[in-house]
């Protein structure tokens, strides 16, 4: 097998790509960030749109940004918001790539999905590129393996990857049914290809699944054969691709005995994208959605240190005066790519609509949304569970 380098460096601001989850300029004249007459500027272009236009925000983007969604939520929650919306001519998507990606599949092809800044995309979705991943798939038939292997990628991949489980076979995730889509997927054959996530799919399979870390290994597309011997890929049962995301991974285990001392009662909560010693250091992992439910059915005066994106920490410690919510680790900073709509992006795209120029559009194309559709539905037919990122 030959290891594809297909990553050219495409230096931010220069050059568009599409194609890929990496950040590119985002052309036009933006107004300045010091504009005071921002927010009424953003009012105004929205009260000429009307119903003609809907504003997702997930729970990762700015306070500045966020006042003007019209629903806020997790990635799945608002794709479902933007398909539950099929009179709105625009959807303008205040999140990254990959989400407006799957609100343009889970539309009608009349409506237009818009994101603000195109630099807006997810280095996670970024380390599992279509051409790596076809590249995998041949080397495990050439091991004689791909026939059992069921892949299975989290909501945080772009289309082609979401097309590509479509095409063999396998489904969407997402934080919430991640659970649920493996034992789906486990009865379907005997390995899985978790993508892009490994930190998902480890703490997935070990702490819901009760596998080993042994039955887990980790490939790596950028060493020939993945980094593995093929006696321990004939010996895994979860596949892990080596992706993390550059916010969760970087939550540290070490911090939180100092923090039980420094906080007395303090309940740690974390998102499953964290690594697996954070994880297992935590009293309550879930999604973003079930951190948001926790905190806000917690009683008063209970202590909280949450290790998940900084925005969305900050606004339920604002929220929740009555409890204290401290963010679990100094040293992480909110998401670079999530922070990248900020009110001069979100005022240009809602004034272009406006003037009838649609500008920053999200396409999926036919075949490739076709086959994403395949791998999602797969997802919302899983039985029981809801469908959280
Ligand atoms: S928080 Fe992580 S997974 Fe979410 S958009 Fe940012 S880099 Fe991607």
């Amino acid at each position: 097998m030959t290891t594809v380098v297909d990553l050219p460096l495409l230096p931010l601001g220069r050059g568009v790509d599409l194609g890929s989850e990496r950040g590119v300029e985002c052309p036009g004249d933006l107004p300045s960030p010091s504009d005071p007459s921002l927010v009424a500027r953003a009012l105004a272009a929205k009260e000429a749109l009307g119903s003609r236009v809907f504003v997702l925000g997930h729970h990762y983007q700015r306070d500045e940004v966020i006042q003007f969604a019209d629903v806020t939520g997790d990635s799945f929650k608002l794709a479902r918001e933007a398909a539950a919306r099929p009179d709105a001519e625009y959807i303008v998507f205040c999140g990254v790539h990959f989400m407006a990606e799957s609100a343009d599949i889970l539309t009608a092809d009349s409506q237009k999905v818009v994101l603000p800044d195109l630099a807006a995309g997810c280095s996670m979705a970024d380390m599992a590129r279509l051409r790596q991943v076809e590249d995998t798939w041949a080397a495990l038939e050439a091991a004689g393996l791909a026939d059992e292997v069921v892949p299975v990628t989290y909501m945080n991949s772009s289309a082609d990857i979401k097309a590509f489980c479509g095409k063999h076979g396998g489904a969407v995730c997402t934080s919430s049914n991640a659970e649920t889509a493996l034992e789906w997927a486990f009865a379907q054959g005997s390995k899985v290809l978790f993508l892009p996530d490994q930190h998902l799919g480890r703490n997935t399979a070990v702490l819901k699944m009760g596998m080993s870390l042994e039955d887990c290994v980790v490939w790596d597309p950028h060493r020939p054969g993945g980094g593995l011997t093929p006696e321990e890929l004939a010996g895994a049962r979860m596949i892990l691709w080596k992706g993390h995301c550059s916010v969760h991974g970087r939550f540290s285990a070490e911090t939180i005995p100092q923090l039980r001392a420094d906080v007395p009662g303090v309940q740690v909560i974390v998102h499953p994208e964290c690594t697996h010693e954070v994880v297992l250091a935590a009293d309550l992992v879930g999604s973003t959605e079930f951190i948001i439910q926790t905190i806000e059915a917690a009683p008063a005066g209970s202590a909280w240190a949450v290790g998940t994106e900084l925005n969305l920490v900050k606004r339920l410690a604002s929220e929740h005066p009555d409890k204290r919510i401290v963010f679990l680790d100094k040293t992480v900073c909110y998401c670079s790519t999530m922070n990248r709509i900020d009110l001069p992006h979100f005022v240009w795209a809602m004034e272009s609509l406006v003037d009838g120029v649609v500008v920053n559009q999200i396409e999926v194309d036919a075949e490739t949304e076709k086959w994403a559709k395949v791998a999602l539905d797969r997802m919302l037919a899983l039985p029981g569970k809801t469908h959280k990122d």
